[in-house]
């Protein structure tokens, strides 16, 4: 067997691993008890494709090893920037920050895969035949429009954009933007096969970005998670056709692996907003600025964060509904150990997680994973919202938007028709958080000017400390 088959072959059976490294990987990712080790099999996968693709360097014709290596040494310096400045970037970003981050690392990926094709689209020197043409030019208008409106999301998140764009027109506005997109597209795919003047490849990719910003700018509020998942399916899915046109296995499992899996992470999130992808994306809601509110009646009544600690000693049943204020304080740690104390007592306990509480799906189950809640007590929104009005106290800890009664009620209201925790069902609620700060949508609560509720005012992580001081005085030192 000669130098070059052998590199094939080794090539091949490096991405048929990868591809079930990914596979298993993203199995093992759909319990939280095995999640963690899913993410480093499937880490271990992608460092088996990466060191794979290294190995064309033997697999080509002499001629061509001297261009091919000036590419590898050029893949190497990047392999070792990305890698750098993933390790620092990722060692260093707080909990909070962890939904930007991973805003971001999607639109890379999208960028990725548009860069891939525009090296295709601009190699005019090529015969391209026109399945691939059309797979190139879909896998760079994917991963375009991820790039660009994956970096809106971040900066959205990241609070550097504030507000929505609403005017009369925008749809058409959008529309316009991307049907000229893909008449260029298919122009370049099929009529100009691949030859098309560089200027027109140029604005095929340049009205792609626009069209990412335009698309993602009018979506806002309480619809950003759906936002985020579409994305991150966007850009598996741009991967997954680039890899159809270098031919490259691993790409084209990778890629689709991450876009079924993102498509179906975006319709649970539409789900559990109660809406459809198309009403999220074509209309409005959820950007926040025009809630009409009628007067809120009642009044705030604070509570010493003692005597609300003492209360849910003595309670019988306790559901805790925690939000992005949680993840703020990082007070996961000190609510667990709150939670174990009153368990002791008898308090049944149990924790009511919203789909889109905190500001990444999934948050509030790593937070909690983090700090060793087990999972038994952990109850999805469907699952545990018939039970608060059996609840002696439900304790809101840094949510806001999912235990937002005007989302049932308010029609003018940003949030309404989102299912929310039935928390305001309980006997007892209490709210922890600093002050008036509104929730990520931006409208105000009337759940906390509810008769049967009370303000603990505090950072999340201090008001469970003082909660533990004080059940621990009442029981002689926690035992
Ligand atoms: P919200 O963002 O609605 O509210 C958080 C609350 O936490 C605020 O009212 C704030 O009030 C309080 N808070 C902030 N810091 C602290 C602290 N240190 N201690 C105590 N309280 C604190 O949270 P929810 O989780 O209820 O809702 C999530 C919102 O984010 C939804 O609108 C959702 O659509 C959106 N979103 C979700 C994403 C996802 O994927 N999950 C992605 C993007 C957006 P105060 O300032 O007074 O303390």
């Amino acid at each position: 067997m000669n130098a070059l088959s052998t590199a094939t072959l080794i090539i091949d059976a490096a991405f048929l691993a990868a591809a079930f490294l990914f596979i298993y990987g993203l199995k093992r990712m759909s319990s939280p008890v095995t999640a963690a080790s899913g993410i480093r099999v499937a880490g271990l996968g992608m460092l088996v494709a990466v060191l794979a693709s290294f190995l064309y360097v033997f697999g080509v014709s002499e001629a061509a090893k001297p261009h091919l290596t000036v590419n590898v040494i050029l893949g190497a310096v990047a392999l070792v920037l990305g890698l750098g400045w993933a390790w620092t970037s990722g060692k260093k970003v707080e909990m909070t920050a962890m939904p930007q981050m991973v805003a971001l690392y999607n639109g890379m990926g999208g960028g990725a895969a548009a860069a891939i094709g525009a090296v295709e689209l601009f190699r005019t020197s090529a015969e391209h035949s026109t399945i691939p043409l059309v797979v190139t030019i879909i896998g760079s208008l994917i991963g375009a429009i991820s790039l660009s409106g994956s970096l809106i999301a971040w900066a959205k998140l990241d609070g550097r954009v504030n507000g929505t764009w609403r005017f009369t027109g925008l749809q058409l506005m959008n529309g316009t933007v991307f049907f000229a997109t893909l008449a260029l597209g298919l122009y370049i795919a099929l009529v100009a096969h691949g030859h098309a003047p560089v200027w027109m490849t140029a604005a095929f990719f340049v009205l792609a970005l626009i069209f990412g910003v335009l698309m993602t700018m009018p979506i806002g509020g309480a619809d950003m998670p759906v936002v985020i998942s579409l994305y991150n399916a966007f850009t598996g899915l741009a991967v997954g056709f680039e890899g159809f046109v270098l031919q490259n296995p691993a790409l084209m499992i990778a890629g689709m692996v991450v876009g079924s899996a993102g498509t179906l992470l975006t319709l649970l999130m539409a789900k559990a907003m109660n809406r459809s992808v198309s009403n999220v994306i074509f209309s409005n809601f959820g950007a926040a600025g025009d809630e009409q509110q009628g007067e809120i009646k009642g009044s705030m009544k604070p509570v010493d964060a003692g005597d609300a600690g003492i209360n849910m000693r003595y309670a019988s049943k306790v559901i805790i509904a925690p939000g992005y204020g949680l993840a703020v304080a990082q007070a996961q740690h000190k609510l667990f150990e709150f939670v174990k104390l009153i368990q002791e007592q008898g308090v049944e306990v149990k924790f009511a997680i919203h789909p889109v509480a905190g500001r990444m799906p999934g948050h509030m189950n790593v937070l909690l994973a983090e700090a060793g809640v087990p999972y038994d007590i952990i109850y999805d929104m469907e699952d545990i919202n018939s039970e608060f009005k059996d609840a002696d106290v439900a304790i809101v800890i840094g949510a806001n938007d999912t235990v937002n009664p005007a989302a049932r009620t308010n029609k003018s209201s940003p949030i309404y028709g989102m299912p929310i925790l039935n928390v305001d069902q309980a006997k007892q609620v209490y709210v922890v958080k600093r002050g008036q700060g509104k929730g990520y949508s931006g409208v105000e609560n009337e759940l906390f000017f509810a008769d049967n509720t009370n303000m603990v005012y505090g950072d999340a992580q201090k008001v469970m400390v003082q909660m533990i001081q004080a059940v621990k005085s009442l029981d002689g030192g926690g035992h």
